[in-house]
Order: structure tokens, then C-alpha cells, then sequence
């Protein structure tokens, strides 16, 4: 897969794409992520990227054409279909599912917006989705594209060495994980559960299927009813 990035604020990215994951997938070849100074595009010779909006208000929008010269750009430079998605807190919102769908793709770009937002060309003839991390409002889109990144990535096949992890984690299955424990098996006056030191098997199975769908129902009913609205 590659991912480019543009955005504003290239120096932003270093820490989290030079880390951890997401740094040994890149050096395993699952992944190449380019990072694009949006400035780069500007055809101002101050290298300007915004402007006032039209009608008045407050703050400054990121002018459409740098951003349709950098997606132009990289199309060109990659030579295939790219799904251009615009970091957006007006998008859809984005879930496991969606970062699943995401992490089958061959290449994505996102753009970062930033001050009062894009102009609204940019969404009309330029992107093919819209993506927001949740319902409150940040400075940027670096902040999102990272949590997308993030968790697009770990989903590539090859990136975490144990599959079984993404099996059982939170949202497999509507459900959210079940708790876990580690070493020691008492710690203070707090012990693990028995059925977890008991070695069987199938009853630890059992256990953590009902720990999950307790702790949805108390945390996340929301998702179980999606398993009930679900056709066979
Ligand atoms: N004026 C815009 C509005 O009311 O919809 C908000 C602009 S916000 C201050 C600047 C940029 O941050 C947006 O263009 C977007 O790229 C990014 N952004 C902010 N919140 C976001 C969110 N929840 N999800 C995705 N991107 C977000």
C-alpha cells in the first residue's frame, strides 16, 4: 500500500511515522507513506495557501488549487487509482470498518485541511470521501490522518506478527474486547480470575465470550444491536 499525505505541517508526522508499528512496516515493504508540503503547489511566490472567504467571516480557507495541483501531483507520479480522502469533521465517521475497507486499498491520499477549512471546491470535485474521527473540532487534519493512518496500517496483512490479535480485538464482531491480565496472578490483594490460571481451555473461551458481550452491553449496547439488526 502507499499513503500520501498533504498537509501544512510536514514536521508534524516524523514522531508518529518514525515509530513503533508503523515504522516497521514501512521497513518491512508493507506500507510507503510520503508526507507533501503542501506549500510545494502554491503558485504564490510567497508560497500562500489561503485566502479570506468569499461573503466575509472569520478566518482563512486552504485555496483550492494548491490542493487540486498536489492530488494531480501524486496521481501522476503513482500512475493508478488513488481514493482521495479529505480529513473532515463534516465526513463520515470513521470506524474499524471503514479503516478495514481502507486497509485493501492500493493507494490512498489524504488531504489535511487546517484554520477555518478547505474551499468547498475541493469537496465537490476533487475528493471521493470525506472522513471525520469524531464529533468535536481540531486546529488540523494531521491529528486525524495520523489516527487513520495508524489503524489502517496495523490492519495490513503482514503488519502485527500475531493475526489472532486483530481477531479478538475491540469491534470484531460488534463486540468490544474482553479484560485481560498478566503476571502476577496476584498482585496486592487483587487476584485474576480463577478460570484464567485454570489451564481449560474451553472454559476460558467461554468466559471471555461472556466478559465481552457483558461489557458491550454495559458499555456499547449500541453495538449489539447492530449484531440484531444484522440479516443472515
Ligand atoms: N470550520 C470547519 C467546520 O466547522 O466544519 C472546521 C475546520 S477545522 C478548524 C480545520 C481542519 O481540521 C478541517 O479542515 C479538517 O481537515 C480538520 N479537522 C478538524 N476536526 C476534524 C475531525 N473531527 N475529523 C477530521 N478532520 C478534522
Amino acid at each position: 500500500m502507499r499513503i500520501d499525505i498533504i498537509t501544512i505541517f510536514p514536521e508534524m508526522f516524523s514522531s508518529v511515522l518514525d515509530a513503533s508499528i508503523i515504522k516497521r512496516a514501512q521497513e518491512k515493504g508493507k506500507v510507503r507513506i510520503f508526507v507533501h508540503d503542501l506549500r510545494n503547489y502554491s503558485l504564490d511566490k510567497h508560497r500562500k495557501v489561503d485566502d479570506r472567504p468569499f461573503g466575509g467571516g472569520s478566518g482563512m480557507l486552504m485555496q483550492a488549487e494548491p490542493i487540486f495541483r498536489a492530488v494531480e501531483a501524486i496521481k501522476k507520479k503513482i500512475k493508478a487509482k488513488a481514493r482521495v480522502i479529505l480529513l473532515c469533521p463534516q465526513g463520515d465517521r470513521f470506524t474499524q470498518k471503514s479503516a478495514k475497507e481502507l486497509s485493501r486499498r492500493k493507494n490512498i491520499i489524504l488531504i489535511c485541511g487546517h484554520y477555518e477549512g478547505v474551499d468547498e471546491r475541493v469537496r465537490q470535485y476533487l475528493v471521493d470521501a470525506q472522513i471525520s474521527i469524531g464529533d468535536y473540532v481540531l486546529t488540523g487534519g494531521e491529528l486525524p490522518a495520523m489516527v487513520l493512518v495508524d489503524s489502517v496500517v496495523r490492519l495490513i496483512p503482514g503488519v502485527l506478527g500475531d493475526k489472532n490479535s486483530l481477531n479478538f480485538e475491540s469491534f470484531e464482531g460488534n463486540l468490544l474486547e474482553y479484560p485481560q491480565y498478566s503476571r502476577p496472578a496476584k498482585f496486592r490483594d487483587y487476584a485474576v480470575p480463577e478460570v484464567l490460571i485454570s489451564g481449560a481451555h474451553n472454559k476460558i473461551l467461554a468466559w471471555r465470550k461472556l466478559e465481552a458481550l457483558k461489557r458491550t452491553r454495559q458499555r456499547r449496547p449500541d453495538l449489539l444491536k447492530k449484531n440484531s439488526n444484522r440479516k443472515e
